[in-house]
């Protein structure tokens, strides 16, 4: 599959900020050529129609950083799937890491979370990696597996699903220096097999891509492009300069 490469804008940029960053980036593209790659960017919801609006002839596509699983009713403060695909949303990412550290985000919710993506055509970004002390234990593969089997099992991805799953090793994120590329390999070999246990082979090849986040920037990406089972990038921080976020994607 071709890669993806996605933006994950966080809580970092406000209103007019989201703006200036989709002008940028809609400039760069001028439409960008997707036949290479994908590339999404998830903002904020508040800036979401307005980035996609600045986005609409640019080939780059829309992602949340979160979503509900629940298609509507009295669920306060929550964000519809349905009502999110009806906005234009194509992709979601789902159980990032400081979610689950700091809101509490279980692998019950994440599962129906993918669920509600799916059954609204958005295309989950699962998002599975160990913390520095299960490392420091030796628990790296479990956790990986764990998270992506509770996340996924008991959910049949047909033709026509697609599915993104990004390895994140928690302490990388937004350290500044990227994990060793062998270890991101492995990992990759742990999902995919993983997901080769719940569906079929042919599905898995041509729906699943599996792919790296954590610290990724313009330096450094080369080193994880030619890795077994690569797919793309989830890049946080760098995302935030067009200039930077486009050096990478012009280099896959
Ligand atoms: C992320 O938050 O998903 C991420 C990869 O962040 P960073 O690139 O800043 O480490």
């Amino acid at each position: 599959m071709k890669p993806i490469i996605i933006g994950n804008w966080k809580m970092k940029l406000n209103y007019q900020q989201s703006k200036t960053l989709a002008q940028e980036l809609a400039n760069l593209a001028n439409p960008v050529d997707t036949s290479n790659n994908d590339i999404v960017v998830c903002p904020l919801h508040s800036a979401f129609l307005l980035v996609k609006e600045i986005l609409k002839d640019s080939g780059i596509k829309m992602g949340v950083q979160d979503i509900f699983w629940e298609e509507s009713g009295a669920f306060t403060g929550c964000e519809s799937p349905k009502f999110l695909a009806d906005a234009g949303c194509q992709y979601a990412i789902i159980g990032h890491s400081e979610r689950r550290q700091y809101l509490g985000e279980t692998n019950e919710w994440i599962h129906k979370k993918i669920k509600g993506a799916l059954d609204n055509g958005i295309v989950p970004i699962l998002c599975v990696g160990e913390t520095f002390s299960e490392r420091q234990q030796g628990l790296t593969d479990y956790i990986i597996l764990n998270q992506v089997i509770k996340a996924l099992s008991g959910i049949d991805l047909v033709a026509g699903e697609e599915l993104v799953i990004a390895y994140e090793p928690v302490w990388v994120i937004g350290s500044g220096r990227a994990i060793d590329p062998a270890e991101a390999e492995q990992a990759f070999r742990v999902i995919r097999q993983a997901v080769i246990d719940l569906w079929p082979l042919t599905i898995v090849e041509t729906n699943v891509r599996i792919i790296y986040g954590g610290s990724i920037d313009a330096s450094n990406f080369r080193e994880f492009i030619d890795l077994e089972y690569f797919a793309g990038f989830l890049v946080g921080g760098a995302s935030l300069s067009s200039q930077e976020f486009w050096q990478i994607i012009k280099n896959i």
